[in-house]
This record gives structure tokens, C-alpha cells and sequence, in this order.
């Protein structure tokens, strides 16, 4: 039976509370042990909680939730990276004691030893406010050697932390010697550590849905690490910068492209790894806790202003330079679509038979866009060919390898270049005329409008009768000067 409850210190780890508990109440630690858990012979977990009793669960929760029992004293705020619904569904399961707490949270096992440790100073105000010293949760943040607070190493017990050790539980005031602090420099190691100690002791929004990977994503936008229009990520750039950044920095994080690249896909979210990057990328700790989208991506607000600038009359090279990127990211900025996600669990791609629905049902529309191009309402004609159908349609390259009763129709419109530049000088010809006098026309009038080569202008010679009469074609023909 439970007799008496020690008080939970703030940044206590579940365990120094059992410690105290039983260095207070009994000589015989399995006793202490089986008071508070489900069986005497249970091995405490020094960073996360065991299955509880009933009797000390209904003690404990009467003034705690369970949950925050876990959110504020066990090692839980390193997984707040991980996806929303798996780390609401690990806390949940945590809470009401369901499963083992190291298959339900994603965090790898370290392959250096780790141990119990400690801040001296810490220790000694703890010793002074409340007459005992205790183990703090931030002195175990992983790959972290100093104390954010005092600015000091953080010191290393004798007792490893491998789920392998004595069950009998390890008293702070007893192990903790009283040491003269290693005082530390202010530098990046500090400041990191000050940065990583504030984003683990800060609440967990369980709420918010934002994956880091997006997030740390958006905070790309507007430097050099992305392009222009925002789909690019210049990761080699980010990762060398990175790297070299962090190059005096004791302990390593990321160490790879590929891991880092996991982060960004949302595969990966190793708290010293997101802190390092986030603290990299200058990204406060308010924001990456709360991590919010912005309203408009970078490539919605890059499509947006080259809308803008074509309206306006500017072409997709005045626009590129204007915008920093080239001339076919322009061209195509609000023509491409956004590559889906790859679905694994889908098996892509068309059926023959839906292929042949295809071809049936696009036929007319098909003509109505071959007849458009062709003639252009009297404009300025057009050159059928499967590209320029395709392009007017939105289709993708090759669709018209699969639809040949499509691409049948489009042959129709097709002709030879220098038919085609006889249509269009023809077409040009009539409209000088009619703005101006016959004899004032000249090649460079029709030059100016069809942009066509002197060879190319008389490459169409042969042709123009197809489209005017004889007289037509011989004044025409009669504008070159010889
Ligand atoms: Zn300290």
C-alpha cells in the first residue's frame, strides 16, 4: 500500500519520483517497487513510465492526469516531431497503459553508451530549495553536454541507462556528488543547447496536423536553398553549409544528405536532428513548436506574379530575368501540374480498353482545336502538329501515342512547313492591303509581322497559289527586292 506521496518537482523524470518514493517510505526496494507498478520484479524505465497499479494509478491521477504525467516527467517532448496521429496514438496508449512504450514511440536506440547525469548546479540548488537533489528530464536530452541554464558540463553518473540495469532504483541525493561545475564558453554548443532545452520543455500543441517536414520545407522559401519558382531544393547547398556550420559542434546530428533529405520528405523526425536545422535555418522556438504553413506557398506566389507580368505584355524571357528564373519556368509556370504524390498502395496506369474510350470520346474535341489553330478565328494562323495539340489540350507529351484515332485527325490539319508559311504570308499580305496601298507594301511589312527568313519567305513562293489567286501570288512574289 501506498503511504505517502513525495511531491513531483518540476522537470522531474517519473523515475527520481519512484526513487524518492522508495528512499522515503521502505528499506526494501521490491516493496517500494510494488507499491507503485503492476509487478514487484518490474526493471524501472528511467525515462518513460511502467505499467502502473491500480492503487497508485487512481493516488497518482487524482491530482495529475495521466497524460500530463507523461508530457511533463518522462522523456515523451522527443518525439513531438513525429507525425500528429502517430504521437497522439502513442500518448494515448501510454495513458491508459496499453502496449510497451518503446514499440510505440519511434526513437532509435543509441549506440553509445548513455547514463544517468546531472547539472553540479542544478544539484546544489535543488539541494537548497528543496532540501534534496533529484533527476532532471533536460539533463538526459540526447547528444546534449551542457546545461542551458548555467552554462555548465553536464556531469555523467556510473549508471547506464539501458533497461538492463539493477531494478533497484537509483537515488538522486545519493549519486549525485557535489563537484565543482566545468563552466562552458558562450558559443554554438551553449546556444544550441539553450535552443534545444527551450523546444523540448515547451507544451506540445497535440493538436496541430502540420508535418515538420512541410514546415521546415516553407522556411526554405525566400532563400537560396530554393529556386525560384519553389519546387527546387538546392539540398547539396543546404546540407554543405549545414555541415560546415556545425562543424565544431561535439556531438554529431545529421551526418548525411539522405538523412537530411528524409527530414524535408517527412520520413524523419529525430529531435537533435529538426533542432539542428531549425535552429540552422534561424527558425524561433515559438514557430517550430506551434509549426504553422504559410497562407501562399512560394510557387502559388511565383505563378501569381508571372500571371501578372504576362498580363502586362511582358514575354517569359523579360519575365525570367525579372524573376530570376529561365525562360521555360516562366512559360510553363501556371501550365504545370503539380506532381501528385506517389501512392505505393495504388498500382498506376491506364487500362487498353480505357485508352480506347479515350480516343473515342476526345475525337471531337480534338477537330474543334485542330480547326482552331488552323484558321484562328482569322488571326494569325497556326501550325497543326501533335505538339501544339497536345500543348492547347494540357496533355501530357506522349499522349497521343495512345489515342490513334486522335492523332489520325490531327494528321489531316498537318503540312509541310513551307505550306504553312505560305498560308501565313498570304494571310499577312491580305491584311496589309487592307490597311494600306498595294504599292506601299513592302517584304519588310511582311517580315515584321511573320518573322520569317528571307530562304523561308521564297521557300513559300511554290505554294501561295494554293491560298490566293495568281495575280496575288505573282505581287507577292514581286516584294522581294532583287
Ligand atoms: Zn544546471
Amino acid at each position: 500500500m501506498i503511504a505517502y506521496l513525495p511531491n513531483l518537482y518540476p522537470d522531474e523524470l517519473f523515475y527520481s519520483w519512484m526513487a524518492r518514493y522508495y528512499c522515503h517510505t521502505t528499506p526494501v526496494y521490491a516493496n517500494a517497487i510494488g507499491d507503485i507498478f503492476e509487478k514487484r520484479t518490474t526493471r524501472p524505465d528511467m525515462e518513460f513510465i511502467n505499467h502502473l497499479n491500480k492503487n497508485a494509478r487512481e493516488l497518482l491521477t487524482r491530482k495529475i492526469p495521466m497524460e500530463n504525467f507523461i508530457l511533463f516527467h518522462t522523456m515523451f517532448p522527443y518525439t513531438r516531431f513525429v507525425p500528429q496521429a502517430r504521437k497522439s496514438a502513442a500518448l494515448q496508449s501510454m495513458a491508459v497503459q496499453e502496449g510497451d512504450v518503446h514499440n510505440l514511440l519511434p526513437i532509435s536506440k543509441s549506440k553509445e553508451p548513455r547514463y544517468l547525469r546531472y547539472c553540479p548546479v542544478c544539484a546544489l540548488e535543488d539541494r537548497e530549495k528543496y532540501g534534496e537533489a533529484f533527476w532532471r528530464r533536460t539533463a538526459l536530452l540526447r547528444k546534449m553536454d551542457v546545461c542551458a541554464v548555467h552554462r555548465c558540463k553536464l556531469k555523467n553518473t556510473n549508471i547506464e541507462i539501458t533497461g538492463k540495469q539493477s531494478a533497484r532504483p537509483y537515488i538522486a541525493e545519493v549519486e549525485i556528488k557535489n563537484i565543482e561545475p566545468e563552466f562552458v564558453k558562450d558559443g554554438l554548443e551553449l546556444q544550441f543547447a539553450q535552443y534545444m532545452t527551450e523546444v523540448f520543455q515547451r507544451p506540445i500543441e497535440m493538436d496541430n496536423t502540420t508535418g515538420i517536414g512541410e514546415f521546415l520545407n516553407s522556411k526554405l522559401e525566400g532563400t537560396k536553398y530554393l529556386s525560384a519558382r519553389g519546387k527546387a531544393r538546392n539540398i547539396t547547398l543546404l546540407f554543405n553549409e549545414f555541415m560546415d556550420f556545425y562543424k565544431d559542434l561535439p556531438n554529431q546530428g545529421l551526418t548525411k544528405l539522405s538523412q537530411m533529405q528524409k527530414i524535408f520528405t517527412g520520413y524523419r523526425w529525430d529531435f537533435y536532428e529538426v533542432c539542428q536545422i531549425a535552429f540552422f535555418l534561424n527558425i524561433s522556438v515559438d514557430a517550430l513548436i506551434n509549426p504553422q504553413m504559410p497562407e501562399k506557398s512560394q510557387t502559388e506566389l511565383f505563378n501569381e506574379r508571372v500571371e501578372q507580368l504576362y498580363v502586362q505584355g511582358l514575354g517569359c524571357h523579360r519575365i525570367a530575368k525579372k524573376l530570376g528564373c529561365s525562360p521555360s519556368t516562366a512559360k510553363n509556370a501556371n501550365r504545370v501540374k503539380p506532381k501528385a504524390e506517389h501512392d505505393y498502395s495504388v498500382r498506376k496506369g491506364i487500362k487498353r480498353k480505357d485508352w480506347e474510350k479515350m480516343d473515342e470520346e476526345m475525337k471531337q474535341q480534338v477537330r474543334d482545336i485542330c480547326e482552331q489553330i488552323y484558321y484562328n478565328q482569322g488571326g494569325r494562323p497556326g501550325h497543326v502538329t501533335v505538339n501544339a495539340v497536345c500543348r492547347a489540350l494540357r496533355l501530357p507529351d506522349k499522349r497521343f501515342d495512345y489515342l490513334p484515332k486522335c492523332r489520325k485527325i490531327i494528321y489531316e490539319y498537318e503540312e509541310k512547313k513551307e505550306i504553312y508559311w505560305a498560308r501565313e504570308v498570304v494571310w499577312c499580305y491580305q491584311g496589309l492591303i487592307k490597311k494600306k496601298e498595294e504599292e506601299e507594301v513592302c517584304w519588310r511589312n511582311i517580315r515584321n509581322v511573320t518573322n520569317l527568313r528571307k530562304d523561308n519567305f521564297m521557300a513559300s513562293f511554290p505554294y501561295l497559289e494554293k491560298f490566293t489567286d495568281m495575280e496575288t501570288a505573282g505581287k507577292i512574289k514581286s516584294l522581294l527586292p532583287i
